[in-house]
């Protein structure tokens, strides 16, 4: 498989340090309100990676942190008279929730910032031995980024064009513009820790540093995060984790691009965003996570309700054509071997698109091309190859994350073509059409039930 390395900024061939086991980092949220789409696009492409990764054969190790100590956490908790630790808290489970909506692959480690004082202060304690890092008379510890030679590396901007931007505030105690800080010394009645410069907090780039040197070691694979990251978090991850660990960070850097909304990255700050929870109750958390991985992962995508009303329109398709194929099956009687090749076909395009970058836009295109495919063929298909085809499409589908609200019960196709018509009839507000439909159905045993995810079928 080839990925787009940030570093070099080219495609290279993604070869892990240890064959059959890829150790991946990716910078997780600010649990502080609920993550709009745009903070889901990481979430959801970094997990379609690891998802084809598995699928391909190999052992991966997924770690993605929670900053649950920062500035925003703690305006918020005085907002709310309360402390920092019920926001994130209580944010951390909304984003956890939302992960489960989008049928994200839990992590192997969610590490929080606030759990790991102990190794933020081991590399800080590193840094300042090996003269990276200085503390200053407030008990604020920063890095020395002059000292670094290779600072800038990653974003590929040489240090005279960061000291042209830089200036030093008034009242500011750093030694140059371009430190930045580790740690911060704490002020009245903030959240604070023990440490040998002071009561203090961490700095956001250091819990990064730490926390991947604790579950993934000096040197992993890859590490991903939105192409904002890109400056400055992650060139000061490099800084700190290679100043102090002497090695090499992360291999491999992947960013995904962003989320607009007319032309804008969609955020907090301009106020542009919208909730995966608001839009998952409007049309159910599949159709987003459909939506995020439509492009590819580095170009820009644009939100609109219109575009997750298509998403929602395709995956309907897929579903459909998944349950026909399981009616087929349960008539097969042709032996035609015909869809066979096209499965064989189907899982080359898909293979040689994921491996092309993960160009998951190419991906869902064989999928659609298979779709064609399997609507055409199954009437004089073989057994086995609708079998073949039914448990090709369901790995290929399951590699991208979608189709995770199959009822893969025994409900009849005639059930699920009601249930399909009915909802059809609901989108047209014909009213009438879809009383008649709940009714026919009920006749049958069966109610649908309008969940967050969409229609779903239940038997009574
Ligand atoms: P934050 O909570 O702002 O640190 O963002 C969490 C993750 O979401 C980071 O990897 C960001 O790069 C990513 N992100 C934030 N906004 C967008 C956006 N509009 N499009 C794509 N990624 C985003
Ligand atoms: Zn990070």
């Amino acid at each position: 498989m080839k990925i787009f390395n940030t570093m070099s900024r080219q495609k290279e061939e993604f070869i892990p340090l240890k064959e059959g086991e890829y150790r991946i980092y990716v910078c997780g949220p600010t649990v502080y309100n609920f993550i709009h789409v745009g903070n889901a696009r990481p979430v959801c492409v970094f997990d379609t990676l690891r998802r084809y990764l598995e699928y391909r054969g190999n052992n991966v190790l997924y770690v993605s942190n929670i900053t649950d100590i920062d500035d925003k956490i703690i305006k918020k908790a005085n907002e709310e008279q309360t402390t920092y630790d019920v926001i994130a808290h209580r944010y951390e489970e909304e984003y956890f929730a939302d992960c489960r909506g989008l049928n994200v692959k839990p992590a192997t480690a969610y590490p929080r910032a606030t759990e790991h004082i102990d190794e933020i202060l081991s590399i800080i304690g590193d840094l300042v031995e090996k003269g990276f890092a200085y503390a200053t008379e407030n008990g604020d510890v920063y890095f020395r980024t002059r000292k670094d030679p290779h600072y800038g590396k990653l974003s590929h901007q040489p240090l005279e064009d960061l000291e042209s931007g830089a200036r030093i505030a008034v009242g500011d105690i750093k030694e140059d513009p371009l430190d930045f800080a580790v740690w911060k010394g704490s002020k009245p009645g903030e959240p604070a820790w023990p440490s040998p410069y002071g009561m203090g907090r961490p700095g956001w780039h250091i819990e990064c540093s730490a926390m991947a040197r604790r579950h993934l070691g000096n040197t992993i694979d890859l590490h991903c995060g939105g192409v904002d990251l890109v400056f400055p978090h992650h060139e000061n991850e490099i800084a700190q984790s290679e100043c102090a660990n002497g090695c090499t960070f992360a291999r491999y850097w992947m960013h995904n691009g962003f989320l607009n909304v007319d032309n804008h990255k969609m955020s907090k700050s301009l106020n542009n965003f919208f909730t995966v929870r608001d839009v998952a109750q409007q049309v159910g958390y599949e159709p987003i996570r459909f939506f995020l991985i439509s492009g590819h992962y580095r170009t820009p995508l644009n939100y609109t309700k219109e575009v997750i009303e298509s998403c929602k329109a395709s995956l309907e398709r897929l579903y459909t054509c998944r349950n026909n194929l399981d009616f087929a099956l349960q008539n097969a009687t042709g032996n035609s071997e015909e869809l066979a090749e096209r499965t064989r076909a189907a899982e080359e395009k898909f293979v040689t698109a994921m491996d092309d970058d993960l160009n998951t836009a190419d991906a869902l295109a064989a999928i659609f091309d298979f779709v064609r495919d399997i609507n055409t063929l199954s009437g004089d298909a073989s057994p086995a190859a609708l079998q073949g085809a039914a448990s090709t499409f369901d790995a290929l589908t399951g590699v991208l994350g979608l189709l995770y609200n199959r009822n893969t019960d025994d409900i009849p196709a005639e059930v699920h073509k009601l249930a399909e018509e009915r909802t059809a009839a609901r989108k047209a507000k014909d009213w009438a059409r879809a009383d008649a439909l709940r009714d026919e159905l009920a006749a049958l045993g069966y109610v649908v039930e309008d969940t967050a995810n969409g229609p779903k079928i239940v038997k009574k």
